[in-house]
């Protein structure tokens, strides 16, 4: 039972995603400007130097008042300025009297109401209008009625990013309210990649009898972007142990934190990859109890860690989410991880053959349920199947046959 004996001495996928992991340690941190930190993951906590808004200023267009002065059912004001955002006001009201004022603009002293311009009888001005001299208006306002105070939003002093937060959008906004013009963030892990096999075509080469095109290093490449690092495209080797060597000597004189290449993993007879780790480093292993993607292999050419993926290209993609991911996470500084894991339910029966398996599924709600149906033929080199999922259903290691409605748990691509 060869096969059986094969199975024990492979490795779990935990086991192998942990050694994996404890080669690596987080990357050192760079001051990026804040127009490039879009995706990038926070070394720092930030905290606030300054209240949010900085002053009390109007939320509306309108006109700033006392709001002892609106008491009675109506009310008539004398207009004794005219405040336009980012204007400093020069007066204090005083009884009986209003500033005409734009929304964001600072509240003048004496003032702690605004009377939107809608609700007075200047209602249907237009832009460019002077001010009137008097206000008249039918309302009755409550202190801080329509006013942004200073500090309403944050505090000088608060926290309100963390380290370890991937930037957002939002952040950076958030970051240039509070004047942050460079911001200190881990350094984005480089890793040098590399597809190997004498069948490989190039995206944009002829055709040729027996060949295919290279699809992993785009797959691959998009994936470590999509994960926070960089790419050293190190482009595609023979199978042969020279060109094999070449490329990964190259990837050593660029500064990269790990090499991962595909293919070249297996028991063919051509599969170098394997073979150039163990004589030039060393293998930590190289096959994982897991489907697809079983030759997997990781280890170090010279000192530079090496993850070798499998060749077929759902292989390929279901071991970089597995184990790959996780490392460039850590490498990051990443806080959690950006593949959420949820519980669904399989529409139809699903036979295993006991690996940890990883199946392409689509994803319904079903009155709150999630329920999953695969997508097509699962076979390692169907990538439409991927294509058409968004989670990868994962049957647990032991389990050979899962029940129509049963819950598993699935990796949301
Ligand atoms: P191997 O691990 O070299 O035996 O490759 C396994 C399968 O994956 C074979 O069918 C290869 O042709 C295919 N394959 C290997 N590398 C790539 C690649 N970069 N893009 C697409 N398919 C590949
Ligand atoms: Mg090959």
């Amino acid at each position: 039972m060869g096969y059986n004996r094969g199975a024990l001495n492979m490795l779990s996928v935990a086991e192998a995603r942990e050694r994996i992991l404890s080669h690596f340690q987080i990357t050192a941190t760079e001051n990026v400007p804040l127009i490039a930190c879009a995706s990038r993951v926070l070394a720092v906590d930030i905290s606030a130097e300054y209240d949010l808004p900085l002053f009390d200023n109007s939320a509306m267009d309108g006109f700033a008042v006392r709001s002892e002065d609106t008491s009675a059912s109506s009310a008539t004001l004398k207009v004794v300025a005219d405040i336009p955002a980012g204007s400093t006001p020069k007066v204090t009201l005083k009884a009986g009297e209003a500033a005409r004022i734009m929304t964001g603009a600072q509240l003048p002293n004496g003032a702690n109401a605004v009377i939107p311009v809608e609700d007075t009888d200047f209602h249907n001005h237009k832009a460019g209008t002077i001010a009137p001299e008097k206000i008249s208006f039918a309302k009755r306002l409550k202190t801080g009625e329509n006013i942004r105070p200073r500090g309403m939003d944050i505090h000088a002093g608060e926290i309100v990013l963390n380290k370890g937060q991937t930037l957002k959008p939002q952040d950076l906004g958030l970051l240039a309210m509070l004047g942050f013009a460079n911001v200190q963030v881990y350094k984005r892990p480089r890793v040098a990649l590399l597809s190997s096999g004498d069948e490989l075509l190039a995206v944009d080469a002829p055709l040729e009898s027996g060949k295919i095109r290279d699809s992993n290093s785009y797959t691959l490449a998009a994936s470590i972007e999509s994960a926070g690092g960089e790419v050293v495209r190190l482009g595609v080797a023979k199978d042969t142990r020279e060109s094999v060597e070449a490329l990964f000597q190259k990837a050593l004189s660029e500064d990269v934190d790990f090499i991962l290449s595909s293919a070249g993993v297996s028991v063919g007879a051509f599969d170098y990859v394997k073979e150039v780790i163990e004589s030039n480093g060393a293998l930590n292993f190289w096959r994982v109890n897991m489907r697809p993607g079983k030759p997997l292999a990781f280890g170090e050419y010279l000192d530079k860690p090496f993850i070798g993926l499998p060749g077929n290209p759902v292989s390929a993609f279901v071991g970089f989410e597995v184990f790959v991911r996780p490392v460039l996470e850590r490498l990051s500084g990443k806080l959690g991880s950006s593949r959420r894991r949820v519980k669904v339910r399989s529409e139809e029966e699903i036979e295993s053959d006991g690996r940890e398996s990883y199946l392409r599924v689509k994803l319904r709600d079903e009155n709150g349920i999630q329920i999953a149906q695969m997508t097509g033929h699962q076979g390692s080199g169907n990538l439409l199947s991927l294509v058409q999922a968004d989670a990868l259903l994962i049957i647990p290691a032991g389990v050979k046959c899962v029940p129509a409605g049963q819950e598993v748990e699935a990796l949301l691509l």
